[in-house]
């Protein structure tokens, strides 16, 4: 398969009020037709930040540095504000975790739609209209053409986040970025949405890069995940293998605390990572999670490299869980 993202060696700092907040530092990754990569990582790890970097869409106190952005024959790097609008929302585009921050309150549902259709493509209000009427079909709203003549506060959290996803597919891009869809969403809610998008995705063939902070999340829709920590990708895997042999003990730890139906204990408390992130804002140098490791010794003082411990499983760690 060939990859139609690629991104190596991305640094993002931010000017903070405390000094120069390092939020991603070497981050690579790919991309590839048809699956779905899960960035997945505890809040504060930079998954929004690599989102809004690969979108164009960065504070401007934000300082992007990388060796290479590639996508689709683009080198989001070197693109212009408006070359870089064009392909927001026609070959790239995102859905954000709460609709009501994308969602305009004072235009009508369809309004909003045919907007998005109209700025990427010809063919008239009269085809837009019917395209939009198509999309919010796709993604399971029944009565579109009513819908369409409704308000965003009109609609459920549910419908309102299909929406979303409905505004994100209408020109049918090449890659979807959704950052935590479902996270202010019921579990049965949830479980709908995770599913639509992932039968959207096979349909279409369409790339995933899907962020969540819920390794559960991940089982269900990941092909791959990239397991974020303190502005780095410390390991990638295949989801099988992620589950079945994590290697980084950030890694092992995240899945140790997923509760297992029938075998946690009700009364005992949820299992936690004991310690805290460090603060990005000072010298990272080093493994960023040794103060919490129990293998942590003097060697992870110094710099590590992400290494290939299997076929397509890469971790960065010294001392990897075998
Ligand atoms: P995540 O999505 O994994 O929770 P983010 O990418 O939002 O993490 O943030 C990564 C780090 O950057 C955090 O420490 C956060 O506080 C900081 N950060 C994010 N956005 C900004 C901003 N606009 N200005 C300053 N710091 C920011
Ligand atoms: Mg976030």
């Amino acid at each position: 398969m060939r990859a139609i993202l690629e991104v190596e060696n991305l640094n993002l700092s931010l000017a903070v009020p405390g000094g120069i907040l390092q939020a991603i530092r070497g981050l690579s990754l790919k991309v590839e037709t048809g699956e779905t990569l899960c960035i997945v990582g505890e809040s504060g790890s930079g998954k929004s930040l690599t989102a809004l970097s690969l979108m164009g869409l960065l504070p401007q106190t934000a300082v992007l540095k990388s060796d290479r952005m590639h996508f689709m024959g683009h080198d989001l790097t070197r693109l212009s504000d408006r070359e870089f609008a064009n392909l927001r929302g026609d070959r790239i585009s995102m859905i954000f975790q709460e609709p009501m921050t994308s969602l305009n309150p004072c235009y009508t549902i369809g309004n909003q739609l045919m907007e998005v259709y109209l700025r990427h493509k010809n063919g008239g209000t009269a085809r837009a209209r019917d395209r939009a009427a198509e999309i919010l079909n796709e993604v399971g709203i029944a009565n579109p053409e009513t819908r369409m003549i409704q308000y965003p506060h009109q609609l459920s959290g549910g419908l309102r986040q299909r929406v979303m996803i409905a505004m994100a597919l209408i020109c049918e891009p090449n890659l979807i970025i959704a950052d935590e869809p479902t996270t202010a969403l019921d579990v049965t809610i949830q479980l709908q949405v995770l599913s639509l998008l992932d039968s959207l995705r096979k349909k279409h063939g369409t790339a995933m890069i899907f962020i969540t902070h819920d390794l559960g999340v991940v089982a269900q829709i990941a092909t791959r995940a990239a397991v974020m920590y303190a502005g780095q990708i410390i390991e990638t895997a295949p989801i099988e293998q992620l589950f079945k042999s994590p290697a980084h003990p950030y890694t092992r730890g995240l899945i140790d605390c997923i509760p297992a139906p029938g075998k946690t204990n009700r009364n005992q408390p949820l299992k936690t990572i004991p310690g805290e992130v460090p603060d990005l804002t000072r010298d990272l140098s080093g493994c960023a999670f040794r103060s919490r490791c129990s293998k942590a010794g003097d060697v992870c003082f110094e710099e590590i490299d992400n290494s290939e411990i299997a076929a397509n499983h890469f971790c960065q760690c010294i001392f990897p869980e075998s």
